[in-house]
């Protein structure tokens, strides 16, 4: 039996985790649930899969959960404290981080000094502290196994092939909604258009993130950390059907990929059964009805913040927190109508612009850097 705490659980992650161990009673269990302020989801999941442990945002949803659960045994908890203890109880033997931006870093951070594997969706983790946490998951000997799909998809077409050199990571992108349109047809874009996404229901930031390829920026740079390969070897590769969840090309020319149809639970399985693989009820993908599979090169004129994430990658230090922090603080101006869509990217080339840079970042000093990209961005927008 395999315990688990998921970090995220109301969200589109968390809810497809919780699926798959619905789908694995035998194999999988429960033992703590974080969410924000979504109480109702919350009480709702506790009362199925009762776990040892909730924790919600803060006080005020704290109180709204302790009375809808009042009948039940379960430890309850609010802020950062209660997702570092629900990522380190002792019962746990992985952590599922679905939880949106860089409030996965200090839980992820003491999970792995817990020796909880980490099945890891929360990519902004890897983004930002990926020289801190890569190190830390070798030198406590825990797994970080990928959530998102495309790293799942690099991370199964190396299965076998310890010690073959990559020549390159072909890391495959849908394009998002506006693909082949240029930046004066992106003026006017509302919230409900960027929202759209082609082939995936994912949650409101990461949607956005899409539309803008600031998603696939991030992908870049969690690739990196997590394959230990470097930058300029992770190749974006835009293919709209999203068959191909990405590839691998080894040095003898040779490329192996992963193929499925859009699915987030294959992705979450894997990450939780690891190595085996289960029956899951999904989706097969008919080759008889595939009518055709096409690629083309990002256009990184249009899509900025996709050129920019391959810049701060290369400079490394915090730049990739000012990158993220930025687009964070952007995108959730932008859902709540404060800002238009380009400014998205404006908001972040002004953080890199305006925030100092600092070499070899701790911690503090990413949590530090965060805060001051949303004061900066506060000040302006
Ligand atoms: P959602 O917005 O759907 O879910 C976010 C989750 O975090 C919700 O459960 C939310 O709770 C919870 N949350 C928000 N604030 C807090 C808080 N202060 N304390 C505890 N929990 C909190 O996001 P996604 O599931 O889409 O994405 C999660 C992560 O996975 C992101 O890093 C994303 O980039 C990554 N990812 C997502 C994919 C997808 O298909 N969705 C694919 C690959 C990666 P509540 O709703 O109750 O407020």
């Amino acid at each position: 039996m395999k315990n688990i705490s998921v970090l995220g659980s109301t969200g589109s992650i968390g809810t497809q985790t919780l699926d798959v161990v619905r789908n694995n009673r035998q194999d999988l269990n429960i033992t703590a649930l974080c969410a924000g302020t979504n109480v109702s989801l919350l009480e709702e999941q506790v009362r199925e899969f009762k776990p040892k442990l909730v924790c919600v945002k803060d006080e005020s949803c704290l109180s709204q959960i302790k009375t809808a659960l009042a009948d039940m045994d379960v430890k309850i908890r609010c802020g950062m404290d209660g997702l570092i203890e629900a990522a380190t109880m002792p019962e746990a033997d992985i952590v599922v981080t679905a939880v949106v931006g860089m409030m996965g870093i200090l839980p992820t951070v003491e999970a792995i000094k817990s020796k909880k594997d980490i099945a890891l969706a929360n990519k902004e983790t890897l983004v930002t502290a990926g020289h801190i946490i890569m190190p830390l998951a070798k030198e406590y000997g825990i797994k970080i196994l990928p959530v998102d799909s495309e790293h799942s998809a690099i991370f199964q077409s190396l299965n076998g092939e310890k010690g073959n050199k990559i020549s390159k990571i072909l890391l495959t992108a849908s394009g998002g909604p506006f693909r082949g349109r240029k930046a004066d047809e992106l003026k006017n874009i509302r919230v409900e258009d960027a929202l759209k996404h082609p082939n995936w229901a994912m949650g409101r930031k990461i949607t956005i993130d899409s539309s803008t390829m600031v998603n696939k920026g991030l992908e870049v740079m969690e690739a990196r950390w997590l394959f230990d390969v470097p930058l300029d070897k992770v190749q974006v590769v835009v293919h709209p059907q999203s068959v191909i969840h990405s590839m691998v090309e080894y040095e003898d020319g040779g490329v192996m990929a992963q193929l499925g149809s859009p699915d987030m639970r294959l992705p979450i399985q894997y990450a939780l059964f690891y190595p085996e693989r289960k029956y899951l009820n999904s989706k097969r993908l008919d080759f008889y009805a595939l009518k055709e599979l096409t690629f083309e090169a990002p256009d990184m004129d249009t899509f900025r913040g996709l050129a920019l994430a391959y810049e701060v990658g290369r400079k490394g230090g915090n730049a990739p927190t000012v990158y993220n922090a930025a687009n964070e603080i952007a995108v959730s101006k932008f859902l709540d109508r404060k800002i238009g869509y380009l400014d998205i990217i404006d908001i972040i080339e002004h953080s890199l612009k305006n925030i100092a840079f600092k070499e070899n970042p701790d911690i503090e000093t990413i949590l530090e850097t965060e805060k001051n990209v949303y004061e900066l961005v506060e000040s302006r927008w």
